[in-house]
């Protein structure tokens, strides 16, 4: 039987837990905002194949919010999350309190530069620089030998890979496959805000992935082109508004004219006032 993780909600209490259980061998990490789903239990259950310690940190970070409406509104379930946890055999919770991270504002921060030019930065103002920035303190907090991001967040992927390679930080970072739901909508912590209609609605993003992605493999290499076929798959009405759906280049996340090789076509969609985004990669079919 699994025993109960530690649930530990300050700075200190984490790094004395941790500094016992360090000789054990690695420790895996896997930071989250909550609201667990099957796509984090994939991360946690990585971390837990290849690790002596697992530490999931639970931490709804108000650096990256860009909306207020977005951070009153996430959902937030600890009780249901630690539960989980257990059945994962997690080995230590960290859920500490926005003053535990921010005694005070930060005069320091993270700049993330063109990777977040592009895809969700635009309309984001500031949101991966509080990605970044949270994610670097959480590293040093828990020092970790692993951390493991999922897929389904590849532009945050990227700027982490990134932010630890110009940070020389020592940790293996550990990108996870997406997770989707049995009718293929990306797993989100954001889908239990809609309602059956908005859930209904929210399939065109995997819709329009799909088919941008099956117009590349199919020899179609204008980029304007692939995404048109992708963008006919949205009914524009009051329910879905498709945001962005673009095809980057999947290392520097750099819009591509022509599709010559492995691409991310990537998209955000609102549905019911909740944003939405998947990505899924692509590349050319033998032509
Ligand atoms: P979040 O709690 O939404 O900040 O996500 C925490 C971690 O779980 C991030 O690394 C996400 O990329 C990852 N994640 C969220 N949803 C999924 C999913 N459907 N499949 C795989 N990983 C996911």
């Amino acid at each position: 039987m699994p025993h109960p993780p530690a649930l530990v909600a300050s700075i200190s209490g984490l790094r004395e837990h941790l500094a016992a259980r360090r000789t054990l061998g690695p420790v895996g990490f896997v930071p989250t905002m909550g609201a667990l789903h099957e796509g984090h239990a994939t991360l946690i259950r990585g971390a837990r194949k290849g690790n002596a310690t697992v530490v999931v940190s639970i931490f709804v970070n108000p650096l990256q919010f860009d909306r207020q409406e977005d951070l009153a509104r996430y959902p937030r379930t600890l009780e249901a999350d630690a539960a989980l946890c257990e059945t994962l055999g997690v080995d230590v919770v960290f859920a500490p309190t926005a003053a535990e991270m921010y005694p005070e504002p930060l005069m320091m921060g993270v700049t993330v530069g063109r990777l977040g030019d592009h895809l969700c930065g635009p309309s984001r103002p500031g949101h991966f620089a509080g990605v970044a920035t949270v994610v670097l303190k959480l590293l040093q907090i828990v020092q970790p030998d692993r951390a493991y991001f999922g897929e389904k967040d590849a532009q945050q992927l990227a700027i982490i890979r990134r932010l630890v390679t110009d940070f020389n930080l020592p940790v293996t970072i550990v990108g996870m496959p997406t997770i989707r739901e049995a009718d293929g909508l990306a797993m989100s912590s954001r889908n239990r805000r809609l309602s059956p209609e908005g859930r209904r609605a929210a399939l065109a993003l995997v819709r329009a992935l799909t088919a941008t992605t099956r117009a590349i493999v199919e020899g179609v290499a204008d980029a304007v082109a692939a995404r048109a076929a992708g963008q006919r798959e949205v009914r524009e009405d009051d329910a879905v508004r498709l945001e962005y759906l673009e095809i980057v280049d999947p290392a520097t996340l750099q819009p591509v004219d022509q599709v010559r090789g492995p691409v991310l076509v990537a998209g955000a969609l609102w549905a019911d006032g909740v944003r939405l985004i998947d990505n899924m990669p692509a590349s050319p079919g033998p032509h």
